[in-house]
């Protein structure tokens, strides 16, 4: 009886081991990515929608407005299925206050709000855009001399008037520096939207939009086909903006994401193990 349970016991230590062994746990920012190496995955996914892995690693986008909290990610590993734990960390980032010297693109007319809010819901329909991957990490930068810069993330404050936190990175360039595409895509929106003026969307698969806001010129229309490094505009201050700066943002399978992330060295990511 005693060697029983002791079998037993042992028996279920070894269990609780081996699923110890899987559980792996790492912690992130709103906004933040998480990379999963090793052990040659097949699939990667998390909430119902799943996506290849990247030259073996799978990723994690995490939305910048995503609660503190804990999200289950999993990968197919010959045939079988590891979870994992992504620790959403509070929100990191400062607060920004701007002046905007046209008002009326911080208090709108009524037809103004009924514009913004017609192309927020063009915009919106983009992120559900899915197939092949084409692009590869980093991404390539979207300026010839990417300087320092982004404020991604920061609590807006336009006027004085709370607004949303900002999703992008803003570039200073000067007006006419020619924007380039940061991969292969298609141009699944290029127009002249209300806040971020002429704007042009790219989809390079995989759910990976980039977005090219306050350009002077586009030089590309919606279902044009671009290559990496291709001028797809020229930097300006159309829309909402202070001044001549690119303001270059990232959804990932619908998550608003840090371009600065893509844009460096992946190795530099959170990863589980
Ligand atoms: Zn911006």
């Amino acid at each position: 009886m005693a060697s029983a349970r002791t079998a037993a016991l042992v028996a279920g230590l070894l269990a609780a081991a081996v699923n110890a062994a899987f559980a792996a746990e790492v912690a992130a920012p709103p906004g933040g990515l998480v990379r999963w190496p090793g052990g040659d995955p097949e699939r990667c996914g998390s909430e119902g929608r799943s996506w290849q892995p990247i030259d073996g690693v799978c990723w994690y986008a995490i939305d910048l407005l995503e609660q503190a909290q804990t999200l289950e990610v999993w990968r197919q590993v010959g045939g079988g299925r590891e979870t994992a734990v992504v620790r959403v960390a509070d929100y990191p980032y400062p607060v920004q206050h701007i002046t905007i010297t046209d008002d009326s693109k911080v208090n709108l007319s009524e037809a103004d709000g009924a514009r913004a809010a017609r192309e927020a819901k063009r915009v919106g329909a983009l992120w559900a855009h899915d197939g092949p991957r084409r692009f590869r990490l980093p991404l390539a930068p979207p300026l010839d001399d990417l300087p320092a810069g982004g404020r991604f993330g920061s609590r807006r404050f336009f006027n004085e008037q709370p607004r949303s936190p900002h999703s992008g990175a803003d570039f200073a360039a000067d007006s006419g520096e020619p924007v380039r595409a940061a991969a292969e895509a298609t141009v699944v929106l290029a127009a002249d939207l209300f806040f971020s003026g002429r704007s042009v969307f790219l989809h390079h698969g995989d759910g990976l939009i980039t977005m090219y806001f306050h350009l002077s010129q586009l030089a590309v229309a919606e279902g044009d086909e671009v290559t990496r490094g291709q001028k797809i505009g020229e930097v300006g201050a159309t829309g909402r903006a202070t001044g001549p700066h690119l303001h270059f943002g990232i959804r990932w399978r619908g998550a608003r994401v840090d371009p600065a992330l893509l844009l460096g060295d992946p190795g530099v990511i959170p990863a589980l193990r």
